[in-house]
């Protein structure tokens, strides 16, 4: 269907005109692990119709890997959530808090980082939405 592979397409060109807002916000840093590897801009779900930096994060490529992908390889990487998690930006602080609940599943260090984080209405609602 051409009509959906440009409308895709259309999203993917506006997603990445996000990037120099967020380079700016974020200081040409990933939001998560403050790397500096390929970085590009990342929808964090839900999104809208129209792109939106509110619901988008500048990150790395390890960083989208593991957010990409079903299994995490490098578990002590990650660390770098217990910070994040605290992040003032909302996208990233909803992306660290999901991606630190998966890593929860099988270390005691996230477990704890969550059983210490408080989240208000709005920020509990943002994370548990997929
Ligand atoms: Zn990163």
């Amino acid at each position: 269907m051409a009509r959906g592979r440009d409308a895709h397409q259309a999203r993917l060109g506006a997603v990445a005109a996000l990037g120099k807002n967020l380079s700016r916000r974020a200081s040409s840093r990933c939001e998560l692990c403050e790397g500096d590897e390929d970085l590009r801009v990342m929808e964090v779900p839900p999104v809208d119709e129209d792109p939106d930096e509110d619901a988008a994060i500048l990150a790395c490529r390890l960083c989208r890997e593991d957010i990409d992908s079903k299994k995490l390889y490098d578990l002590a990487r990650l660390r770098f959530l217990e910070t994040a998690m605290w992040s003032e930006t909302a996208p990233a602080q909803v992306a660290a808090v999901r991606l630190l609940r998966r890593v929860a599943e099988r270390e005691d260090w996230a477990r704890e980082a969550l059983d210490g984080l408080w989240l208000d209405e709005d920020m509990q609602a943002r994370v548990d939405a997929t």
